[in-house]
């Protein structure tokens, strides 16, 4: 099914995932609390049954003694949480960590990377503490520079983290990472963050699931909220057979937020399309042609960029930007874009084909950066989303923010992502339009220089 975050009521009611390689090799699923029916009062109810969701859920049943009810319209990890590349890396939103400073000064800046890094550490904690099998790997993370002209400012990055952040990132020179860790064409330098997990996203998901439940949430499936509407201090929300009353309610729907559920996300959130192929497995001659040793999760210096690891199967998973909106003709055009892309990267895989390939909506704000807040007029609407296409650490820190906040907890510092709300898109009704152009241009841009 086709879904438009900003035109549908709900993404959905039941549907199974998507199929994919995460799904193909994710093992037996754990059981959920199933449907919810009938008229139930509940303190906390959390919209979105992603990592967000799931992570606030079991922070607030272990910590708080809160047990939250979740209301996921498919199945939990049905969204970008059990669809995504599996990196789990330090990204708190868009902008380069030069650019913060720039932006907010050097102490928040330094507030705002600890944070980063302490949302790595959690996912740690958190595979630990449930003791979830997701095949994490401590694999570290690799930007490479896809031109040659790009190493440079990646050199300067490195620079800055070890002088301002005290971070121990590495510039690898094109000879080293060609030699140490991956060939082709496009290897021409890269920054090393020491700090990222290569993880199996939808077993992680599915690992905090278990761990919410077990903690005292409910987790309902198939239970979409289609309206949502105040009674005095109360929060009604309808699902096809239930109706909720809530005093407080959270809102964790990230790139699947139906535009008109809430007022105070309105117009502040641009989903786009995310895409992965997988391959088949490299044989042993393409791993030495390729030159693609390293286990570390790749990014590189684009603008629309592209990411991409080598699976503990010896398959690629490489992903980018995805269709506007989703067709089934524009799906094709892209699993062969991408495709081409990848072997434009390693020529030796000219013989290589997509075994998988799959997509989802990830969330672009106005301002480039996830929120982490409340409602304008009321602070018993939380919401955390935003996370620009690299949430995976974030979201399950986040959920833990809003946990605390909830339960009028000490928050970890106070950084702008968690202490500002959604900024509106100026002329909202063009967002596509914007995205389209921005398409054209980051397009152009990546391609010279
Ligand atoms: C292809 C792809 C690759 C990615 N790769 C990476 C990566 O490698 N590293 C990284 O850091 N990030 C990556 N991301 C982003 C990352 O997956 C997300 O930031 C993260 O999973 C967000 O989690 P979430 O719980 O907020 O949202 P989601 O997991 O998307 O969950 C939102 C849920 O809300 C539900 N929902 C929506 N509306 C309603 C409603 N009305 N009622 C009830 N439920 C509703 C949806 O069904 C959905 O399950 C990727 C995303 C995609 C799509």
């Amino acid at each position: 099914m086709s879904y438009d975050p900003l035109r549908a009521s709900h993404p959905g009611t039941g549907l199974d995932y998507m199929p994919s390689y995460w799904t193909a090799t994710a093992g037996v699923r754990p059981t959920d609390d199933g449907p919810l029916t009938g008229t139930t009062d509940v303190d906390v109810a959390i919209i979105g049954g992603g990592y967000t969701g799931l992570s606030c859920a079991y922070h607030l049943a272990r910590h708080y003694g809160i047990r939250a009810t979740v209301l996921e319209a498919n199945r939990p990890g049905w969204g970008c949480s059990g669809r995504n590349g599996g990196f789990a890396r330090a990204a708190i939103g868009r902008h380069s960590f030069g650019k913060m400073i720039e932006r907010w000064g050097r102490q928040t800046a330094r507030r705002v990377f600890g944070q980063a890094l302490s949302a790595v550490d959690n996912v740690r904690s958190m595979i630990g503490e449930g003791g979830i099998g997701c095949d994490a790997l401590e694999a570290g993370h690799l930007k490479i520079a896809h031109r040659p002209s790009r190493a440079a400012a990646l050199a300067r990055e490195a620079e800055l983290l070890q002088r301002e952040f005290e971070y121990p990132a590495e510039f690898l020179t094109g000879a080293k990472l060609r030699s140490e860790h991956i060939g082709g064409s496009q290897s021409h330098g890269a920054l090393r963050f020491p700090d990222a997990l290569a993880v199996h996203p939808l077993k992680l998901a599915l690992g905090v699931l278990n761990m919410a439940r077990a903690a005292g949430a409910k987790v309902h499936s198939a239970s979409p909220v289609l309206s949502w509407r105040k009674n005095g201090h109360a929060h009604v929300l309808i699902t096809p057979s239930a109706t909720v009353r809530a005093r407080t309610v959270v809102l964790a729907t990230n790139g699947y937020t139906p535009e008109h559920l809430h007022d105070c996300i309105r117009a502040t959130t641009l989903p786009m399309l995310s895409h992965i192929i997988v391959t088949r497995a490299m044989t042993a001659e393409e791993k030495v042609t390729t030159g693609f040793r390293t286990e570390h999760v790749l990014t590189d210096t684009r603008n629309l960029l592209y990411y991409w690891r080598r699976l503990p199967d010896d398959r690629i998973l490489f992903g980018g930007r995805g269709q506007i909106t989703e067709s089934a003709a524009g799906q094709v055009a892209h699993r062969d874009f991408l495709l081409a892309e990848l072997k434009a990267k390693l020529p030796a895989l000219g013989a290589i084909r997509v075994d998988y390939d799959w997509w989802g909506w990830v969330c672009l704000t106005a301002d480039f950066m996830p929120h982490v807040y409340h409602a304008a007029d009321d602070t018993s609407t939380h919401y955390a989303l935003g996370y620009q296409g690299s949430g995976v650490s974030y979201s399950l820190f986040a959920g833990k923010v809003l946990a605390a906040r909830i339960a009028n907890d000490a928050s970890p510092d106070p950084i702008p992502a968690t202490t500002t709300p959604l900024p509106r898109f100026p002329f909202a009704a063009l967002r596509r339009v914007g995205q389209r152009a921005a398409y054209q241009w980051y397009r152009y841009s990546d391609n010279r220089g």
